[in-house]
């Protein structure tokens, strides 16, 4: 059987790289195993759905690599949920509640007041044929609940049901259905929760793998149930742990930072985005991988992952610098003509800064450095009459990776200077800074003119 996986957002607002996740473990299984990806858009819930959100998704999920093999909408299958529900009543276990909140809530504390488990009590079961015609009458719809298999003759009397299942990350799962209640599958106004339409979709796509958040762990006791009750083949769990913030805290949509959009802007590379989404919290180093393929290859879902997985935006910069270093120059090329870099000279420019930039904007630091006004800098007093002398000694047009050593060996010679005498006022005067670059790379990009220039007005700065 071809695994078939499917990663199911609520299109109510952007991926932050917490959502990613599951996206990223289910796609990557698909890879690894050769299955197929679905993407569901969950967006039964029509006040907080749009669409502009799951465009949004569509595109943030293409920046880092991902195409869904097929993409579905809930809004669409609401015939299909319709069925569904009826085939439940039918088999008696969707049954109609009257019940308000308000009247719930007061039940709720009466059962915590007297040490009780605060779960529903089934009283719409109970109720009468008259009982039930006169809340028909009413014209006041009823919502309608799911009959969890928790009891043996009487519904009144829900007792301890373990259902188990064996999860692809947690291991063997046992959830009591005894003490949950009985979960609302479709509200007063006829539209259906998440538990039921969840399970449908899933039996009708033929899921084999439901990969999701661990936050979902009750909700697979129940969704089991529904499965079974609806005839439904149950695919596999596996229950990845969440991303929570660096002191602990759980992600939401709400979080704008850590939006794969604001990720993107703030210039992030999608495999580092992708990687550290992926392998924090995981057994194993946290590394930049350079695509999604070694990515699958390295991520073994049944290794569990019970670690806290704590997002550390110095561990993002990190993953991205190492892909940033390693970067080839075609991978930049179309970002450093945005920043304006010479065409002719972009590629030995690119690998000469790269390993000083945490991110490819960074190069626009370099290139004010290089073909831009350098900040002057004042060199001590007796540099000045070195740095004239430096001037003088710079050798003719072309240059190249040798120049650099064949001048200051020159220099060296002339003043006798050497080491971080010979070479830090050299470099504080071509570039501004005390820090960058190899000098022997630089310096052709630099070239005569302007080093010639900068090193005459440093001379002259001490002078004046
Ligand atoms: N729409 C659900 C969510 O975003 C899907 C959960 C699932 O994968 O079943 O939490």
């Amino acid at each position: 059987m071809i695994p078939t996986v499917r990663f199911a957002p609520s299109p109510t607002g952007f991926l932050h790289i917490g959502n990613l996740r599951p996206a990223l473990f289910n796609w990557l299984y698909a890879r690894r195993y050769g299955g197929r990806f679905l993407l569901r858009f969950d967006d039964t819930d029509t006040q907080r759905s749009k669409p502009e959100y799951a465009e949004a998704i569509l595109q943030d999920l293409r920046w880092i690599g991902i195409a869904a093999d097929w993409v579905e909408r809930q809004s669409d299958r609401l015939a299909q949920y319709d069925a569904a529900a009826d085939s439940l009543r039918a088999s008696g276990v969707l049954y109609p509640c009257w019940e308000t909140p308000e009247e719930l809530e007061r039940r709720r504390k009466r059962q915590m007041a007297r040490g009780l488990p605060p779960i529903y009590g089934r009283e719409a079961l109970r109720l009468t044929e008259a009982e039930r015609a006169a809340h028909e009458a009413d014209g006041r719809r009823p919502h309608w609940r799911f009959r969890l298999p928790n009891f043996t003759d009487d519904p009144a009397r829900p007792e301890r049901t373990e259902l188990h299942w064996d999860d692809l990350v947690r291991g063997r799962q046992t959830v009591d259905l005894g003490s949950l209640s009985d979960p609302v599958l479709v509200r007063e106004d006829g539209s259906y929760l998440y538990t039921l339409t969840s399970v449908v979709d899933d039996g009708a796509f033929g899921i084999t793998h439901v990969i999701r958040g661990d936050d979902h762990v009750t909700n697979t006791g129940v969704q089991i149930a529904i499965f079974e009750a609806l005839g439904l083949p149950v695919p596999v769990f596996g229950h990845h742990n969440l991303i929570t913030t660096i002191d602990g805290e759980g992600l939401s949509k709400r979080t704008g930072a850590l939006s794969l959009r604001a990720l993107r802007q703030d210039g992030y590379e999608p495999m580092a985005v992708a990687s550290l989404a992926t392998l924090v919290g995981l057994p194993g180093a946290i590394e930049a991988l350079p695509d999604l393929d070694a990515l699958a290859a390295r991520v073994d879902l049944t290794e569990g992952g019970s670690s806290a997985s704590k997002f550390d935006p110095a561990e993002l910069d990190r993953l991205n610098a190492d892909l940033v270093h390693a970067m080839p120059y075609a991978a930049a090329a179309e970002r450093l003509r945005a920043i304006r870099v010479p065409d002719a000279e972009a590629e030995a420019f690119w690998l000469a800064v790269r390993g000083n930039c945490t991110r490819v904007a960074d190069a626009a630091l370099w290139r004010d450095v290089v073909y831009g006004a350098v900040p002057p800098t004042a060199p001590a007093s007796e540099d000045a009459v070195f740095l004239g002398s430096a001037a003088a000694l710079l050798p003719p047009a072309p240059w190249d990776g040798a120049t650099w050593k064949a001048w200051t060996g020159k220099v060296k010679e002339l003043t006798g200077r050497k080491g971080r005498a010979l070479f830090m006022p050299l470099r504080l005067a071509l570039t501004g800074l005390d820090h960058g670059p190899e000098m022997s790379e630089l310096l052709p990009l630099i070239g005569r003119d302007r080093a010639g220039a900068r090193l005459t007005a440093a001379a002259a700065r001490q002078e004046g």
